[in-house]
C-alpha cells in the first residue's frame, strides 16, 4: 500500500535526505522505547476517554494504569461491542464507545453475521493512518536508491459507501483515506510521484477507474520506478484488465483521444492533461502486447521497474507464482500490515522474500496486547483459540515488550476511537525485534478456509451455504455424502471451487441446471464482502461445483493417513491447499458447473436497506 501521494509544487526548501534521516531515527526512538510509548498511549487514550459509557460500564472508574486495565476490562470480539455500535449506527451520539464524535464507520473485509462488521472512527486517526503512510518510502529509500526520480504507478480504488441509519457515512477505511484531505490535497514529496491522477483513483466507476489508470500509466511508461496494488490479487486483476483491453488503450494512445467508454468528466480532463497523441509508444505497447507469451509483461512495457509493492502476505501468497510469471522474478515488497481497526506496522527489510516478510508495529498507532496460541498438532495444523477467555486465560495476554521469539499471538487492540482490548482475528509469529520492538510473520486470520480477494469466508459460512445449496438436491434423492473446497488462482480472477461427493438413490436424472442452481444458492448464502467482490468489484470469479466419483473422499482420507493423519480422528478438511490433493481430486472429476449469474449485493447492512 503506497503512502500518500503529494501535490506536485516542489518548495525551494525541500530537503529530502533530511527529510528520511529524520523518520528513520523517528523509528530507532519508537523502537528504542516501545514500552514506555506503549505506556504512555495507554494512557492517553484511558484518560480521553474516562467517561465514556463503555469503560464506565465495566468500572474502570477513570484509572489509566495498565494493571487496573488489564484487570477490569474484558478481552472482546466484535460481537461483545455490537450493541453499542448498532446505537451508534442507529443516531446515538452520546459517548459510548469514545469521547470524541465518531466521524464516520469503516467497514471491515471480516464479517459478522454476513455483514462487514462497523468499526466506528474518529477524524484524528486520518493522521496516523497518515503517518504510518509517511515511514514507507524512507524506510525503501535505504535499499533502492533513486525512487525520488521517477514515478509509481498504483493501481487504487474505490468502494461503494452506504449512510447508517443514523446518517453516518460507512466505507471501506481506504476509500475513506482517498477521500480525505490528507491523500488529496498531500504536500509535495518527491516519492509520491504518481502516474494515476487523483481523479481517475475517485471516480466510483471500476472500469473507468481502472482504464484511466492503466491509460496513464503507459503514456508514462518511462518513468514508472515501482508498480503496485494494495492487494496483489488487485495487480493481477490489472494485468488481466491489460490483456483485455490493450487495443482499446493504444487506439487512445496513438490518437491522442479517450475511448468514449469513459464518460465521467473530470476523469477526461484528468487524463487529457497526460495523453498525448504517441504512435510510436502505441506501436510499441502493441508489439508487446500482441506476443504469444505474456511473461515478464511488467519489465517489458515499463522497463525501469525496480520493484511490485503488493501485499503477497497471508493468503495472497497465492498469487506469488503469477506475479513471478509477469514481473520475471521482480522483488515483491510488502510494506506495510494494517486494517479498519487500526493501521498495525511497517516492513522495515522490505526486499526480503515474501516468506520473510515480517512487520515492525509501531507502538504509536494503539496499545498493542497479544494472546499466546497453542497449536494442535498433527496434520490437521489447526489453531485453536477460544471464543470467549476465561479470567486465567485474560491473564496470560502479553504487552508487546514481552512477547517470545517463535511464539505465535493473535493480536489484540485498545484503540483511540473506541476498541479496548478487541480480538483484531490475525495469528502472528514472533521473527525478531528491532530494538525493543517486536517483528511479526504474518501467519493467518483465524478460521478463514476460503479468499480470494478481502473476502473470508470461514467453515460455518460454508457449511451453511452448502446445507442451503443441497436443497435443491432433494427431488431426486441425492444427498452430499462429503465435500470439501479449494481457492482456485489459477483462473484470473480467481473463484472458489467445491468438490462435491453424491449418493445417489433415486434414478431421475440430475439436469446440469440444478447444480448450476446449487453454485448460485452458495453464492447467495455467502457474506456480502464475497458477493460485493462477485458483482461490482469483479474480483471473484463465479463459483464452481465440481462433482467427483464415489470414493474420492475414501481416496483422499488414505492419502492423508498414508502422509502421518490419525484414522480415529481423521476429519475431512473443508478446504484444501496442498497440490497433491487438489490433484487428486481433480483426477476424479466426473463434471463441472459454475453459477450461471451474479449473486445479490447492496451497499450497507441488509437491515438499513429502506434508508439508503
Ligand atoms: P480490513 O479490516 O478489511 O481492512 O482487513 C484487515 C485485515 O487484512 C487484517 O486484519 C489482516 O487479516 C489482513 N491484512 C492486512 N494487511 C496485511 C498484510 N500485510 N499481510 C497479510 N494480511 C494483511
Amino acid at each position: 500500500m503506497p503512502e500518500a501521494p503529494k501535490t506536485t509544487q516542489k518548495p525551494t526548501d525541500y530537503n529530502l535526505e533530511l527529510k528520511n534521516k529524520k523518520i528513520l531515527q523517528f523509528i530507532e526512538d519508537l523502537t528504542s522505547n516501545a514500552d514506555e510509548v506503549q505506556n504512555n498511549v495507554l494512557e492517553e487514550i484511558l484518560s480521553s476517554n474516562a467517561h465514556v459509557e463503555y469503560l464506565k460500564k465495566h468500572g474502570l472508574d477513570g484509572r489509566t494504569d495498565r494493571e487496573s486495565f488489564k484487570n477490569t476490562m474484558p478481552v472482546i470480539t466484535y460481537e461483545d461491542i455490537q450493541p453499542y455500535v448498532e446505537r451508534i449506527a442507529n443516531g446515538d451520539t452520546s459517548a459510548i464507545l469514545c469521547s470524541k464524535p465518531i466521524s464516520e464507520f469503516l467497514t471491515s473485509s471480516g464479517t459478522s453475521g454476513g455483514e462487514r462488521k462497523l468499526m466506528p472512527t474518529i477524524e484524528e486517526e486520518l493522521g496516523r493512518r497518515s503517518l504510518l503512510y509517511s515511514l514507507l518510502m524512507p524506510v525503501m529509500s535505504q535499499f533502492v536508491p533513486g525512487l525520488d526520480k521517477g514515478k509509481g504507478m498504483y493501481f487504487l480504488f474505490i468502494k461503494s459507501e452506504a449512510k447508517t441509519p443514523g446518517g453516518l457515512v460507512a466505507r471501506p477505511v481506504l476509500t475513506s483515506y482517498y477521500k480525505s484531505n490528507h491523500f488529496k490535497d498531500r504536500p509535495y514529496d518527491p516519492y509520491t510521484n504518481y502516474t494515476s491522477p487523483n481523479e481517475t483513483i475517485l471516480c466510483p466507476d471500476s472500469y473507468q477507474s481502472m482504464y484511466s489508470q492503466m491509460l496513464c500509466g503507459l503514456c508514462q511508461h518511462k518513468e514508472v520506478l515501482r508498480v503496485g496494488a494494495v492487494f496483489a490479487s488487485g495487480f493481477i486483476r490489472a494485468i488481466k484488465f491489460l490483456e483485455k483491453h490493450w487495443r482499446l488503450l493504444c487506439n487512445d494512445i496513438r490518437t491522442g483521444t479517450i475511448d468514449s467508454k469513459i464518460t465521467d468528466p473530470s476523469v477526461r480532463e484528468a487524463v487529457m492533461n497526460i495523453l498525448k497523441a504517441d504512435p510510436k509508444l502505441a506501436d510499441f505497447v502493441e508489439a508487446e502486447c500482441s506476443k504469444d507469451s505474456w511473461q515478464g509483461i511488467i519489465t517489458r512495457l515499463w522497463p525501469n521497474t525496480k520493484y511490485v509493492d503488493v501485499i503477497v502476505t497471508g493468503t495472497m501468497s497465492q498469487y506469488i507464482p503469477t506475479l513471478d510469471y509477469y514481473s520475471n522474478g521482480l522483488p515483491l515488497v510488502c510494506t506495510m500490515y494494517a486494517s479498519s481497526e487500526c493501521y498495525f506496522g511497517v516492513n522495515l527489510n522490505p526486499l526480503c522474500k515474501p516468506s520473510e516478510v515480517s512487520y515492525t508495529l509501531v507502538p504509536t498507532m494503539a496499545y498493542f496486547e497479544f494472546l499466546p496460541i497453542q497449536r494442535n498438532n498433527g496434520v490437521s495444523n489447526s489453531i485453536s483459540v477460544p471464543k470467549t477467555l476465561n479470567e486465567k486465560e485474560q491473564q496470560e495476554l502479553v504487552d508487546l515488550v514481552d512477547v517470545k521469539l517463535g511464539q505465535e499471538y493473535e493480536l489484540v487492540v485498545t484503540t483511540y476511537s473506541g476498541l479496548f482490548r478487541y480480538r483484531v482475528g490475525d495469528v502472528l509469529r514472533v521473527a525478531g525485534f528491532k530494538n525493543k520492538a517486536p517483528q511479526f510473520n504474518f501467519i493467518c486470520r483465524k478460521n478463514v478456509v476460503l479468499s480470494i480477494d478481502s473476502d473470508k469466508t470461514d467453515e460455518v459460512e460454508l457449511q451453511h451455504a452448502v446445507k442451503n445449496a443441497v436443497n435443491h438436491l432433494l427431488p431426486f434423492d441425492a444427498t452430499l455424502a462429503e465435500y470439501t473446497s479449494f481457492a482456485d488462482t489459477t483462473t484470473i480472477p480467481g473463484h472458489y471451487v467445491l468438490y462435491w461427493e453424491l449418493s445417489l438413490n433415486g434414478n431421475t436424472p440430475i439436469h446440469p441446471s440444478v447444480f448450476e442452481d446449487c453454485c448460485l444458492t452458495i453464492e447467495e448464502s455467502l457474506n456480502s464482502v464475497y458477493r460485493q467482490g462477485r458483482v461490482c468489484d469483479k474480483s471473484i470469479g463465479p463459483l464452481e461445483i465440481k462433482i467427483v466419483e464415489p470414493g474420492t473422499f475414501d481416496k483422499l482420507m488414505d492419502y492423508a493417513i498414508s502422509l502421518g493423519a490419525s484414522i480415529n480422528q481423521y476429519k475431512t478438511p473443508r478446504c484444501v491447499k496442498f497440490a497433491p490433493i487438489v490433484e487428486l481430486l481433480n483426477s476424479r472429476v466426473i463434471s463441472c458447473y459454475f453459477s450461471p449469474k451474479c449473486p445479490k449485493w447492496f451497499p450497507g447492512h441488509k437491515q438499513w436497506s429502506n434508508t439508503n
